[in-house]
């Protein structure tokens, strides 16, 4: 075992149905104030929940521990862990993922490409094509392409030697960036639903929305703010 990245954005393959050869679509709405499907949020608690694990310096104690000391290693045994809390994870989920599906684990392979992994295989792919193939929320895609980013450019500056090498907190810290990036693209589309529609929202969408990282305090000027976001959209 050589490879390292097979990277956590797999929370959910497990789930994976053959994934239709449809194009992927936005579940945040953009134009009505509906909230987003209760997978939307499920997949940033999911996120969070990921990297919480590659920040626990107790745990790469431990492992590196278990590993003899051997900081290469302990890397791998970290990632061992993490696909493993994950699978645990993604036991509770709540939500149906029937539509929208889930979407597939990537993966940044030693060539510094993007794979997806599918039901049927891996297949590498541009996030033009797999917005195009992966029948799941664009938001997904999107927000997957730029968490793998982070390590295609590690890649792309790492040779291979070293990168096969890397000890444990070098790791942690390339995946915790990785799903830094994710989080963040998923949190500003949920930001720009937020920005437009929290005066028609439910409180149970304030909540869920508070739960994904975006403050749902009222500024002190609510409806000029609502004036404004409608301005920005045009409509
Ligand atoms: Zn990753």
């Amino acid at each position: 075992m050589n490879k390292l990245y097979i990277t956590i954005a797999v929370m959910l393959a497990w789930l994976s149905a053959p994934l239709a050869l449809q194009a992927a679509a936005p579940c945040v709405p953009t134009k009505k104030c509906e909230p987003p499907p209760c997978e939307f949020f499920e997949q940033i608690k999911m996120k969070q929940a990921v990297m919480r694990l590659f920040s626990k310096p107790k745990v790469r104690q431990q492992l590196i521990r278990k590993a003899g000391g051997d900081n290469a290693k302990a890397a791998l045994l970290l990632n061992e862990f993490v696909e493993k809390k994950a699978a645990e994870l993604g036991k509770k989920l709540r939500c149906p993922w029937k539509n929208p599906l889930p979407p597939p684990g990537f993966e940044t392979n030693p060539s510094c490409e993007i794979v997806a992994k599918l039901s049927t295989g891996n297949e590498t792919m541009s996030r033009e094509s797999a917005l195009r193939k992966l029948d799941t929320c664009s938001e997904f895609i999107e927000a997957a392409y730029d968490h793998e980013q982070v390590h295609k450019d590690i890649c792309f500056k790492t040779n291979s030697l070293e990168r096969a090498n890397e000890g444990i907190t070098v790791y942690a810290a390339e995946e915790r960036a990785g799903y830094t990036k994710e989080l963040a693209s998923l949190r500003a589309s949920l930001q720009r639903f937020w920005d437009s529609c929290s005066a028609e929202s439910s409180a149970e969408t304030a909540r869920q929305v508070a739960a994904a990282g975006i403050s749902v305090l009222k500024s002190k000027t609510p409806k000029s703010n609502a004036r404004n976001a409608r301005s920005v959209r045009g409509n």
